[in-house]
């Protein structure tokens, strides 16, 4: 076995035995793995509330050469998510973490993902209600994350033949095309929604500059326009619902991402 130092975000534990854990952890230097930390939850473990769930802590790992657990040694907690009295950031970060562990592959660092997934959740856990900036922050780290993964839908040109596409009162956007789609390129394909101006206004906006979010105004119209669109995106990209993002979408949104 070979020790290795590392930051992480805790993206999941699970009990194991009378006091230890199985954690997953998003490692900036090498990506997501999962190790078993032994004596966990007993007092004075050497990791010292470092394995709270949506926490940033320096690790060392003691990583197996061929299949099996990695062995979780030490962690020191270097920021505690702050769950404050917002439900819906603390669902914004459960969120992140269930797209860290669906959209990486085991052992394959991404540190530009981790550092956006850290600052996201540091975001978070700073907020407080009124939480009106939740659900532009959490669409920005979304098409961050797809774009570091390889997965960014496409937005100002057609997703299919790339032709840049013109202003309508509503553009279609294919779930299974990846993203917007001209007018020739809609005919005759499923899963295809409609997104208004003003939606696609925001998610150019948002796609192409990352602090964006905390200026732009939201209506809760559009705001629930794009919750929709994302969850859908996601299901398809995952080929399964997001488990978190349905418990954001506003209660009172209107009818949005209708199909066409
Ligand atoms: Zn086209």
């Amino acid at each position: 076995m070979i020790a290795e130092k590392s930051r992480a975000i805790v993206i999941r534990t699970v009990p194991f035995g009378e006091t230890s854990s199985v954690v997953s952890l998003f490692c900036r230097e090498f990506g997501k793995v999962r190790a078993l930390a032994k004596g966990a939850w007993r007092p004075k473990s050497s990791f010292d509330g470092g394995l709270d769930l949506l926490s940033t802590c320096q690790v060392l790992v003691l990583r197996k050469t061929s299949g099996g657990l990695d062995l979780l040694t030490e962690a020191f907690l270097e920021n505690r998510f702050r769950v404050g009295g917002s439900y819906r950031a603390f669902l914004g970060g459960m969120h992140v973490a269930e797209l860290l562990e669906a959209l990486t592959a085991d052992a394959d660092p991404q540190p530009e993902l981790f550092d956006r997934a850290h600052a996201t959740l540091r975001e978070l856990s700073g907020l407080d209600e009124p939480a009106d900036r939740i659900p532009a922050l959490l669409v920005s780290a979304e098409l961050a994350f797809l774009r570091l993964t390889g997965h960014a839908p496409a937005l100002a040109v057609c997703a299919e033949c790339r032709v840049p596409l013109t202003s309508h009162s509503r553009t279609p956007f294919g779930m299974l095309d990846g993203g917007c789609l001209c007018g020739r390129c809609r005919a005759g394909k499923r899963a295809v929604v409609s997104i208004s101006v003003d939606g696609l206004a925001v998610l150019r906006l948002l796609a192409v500059q990352p602090d964006a979010w905390r200026d732009v105004a939201l209506p809760a119209a559009v705001a629930g326009e794009l919750r929709a669109i994302m969850t859908t995106y996601l299901s398809h990209l995952l080929g399964r619902p997001p488990r978190v993002a349905r418990l954001l979408q506003p209660r009172m949104a209107p009818r949005q991402a209708r199909t066409e």
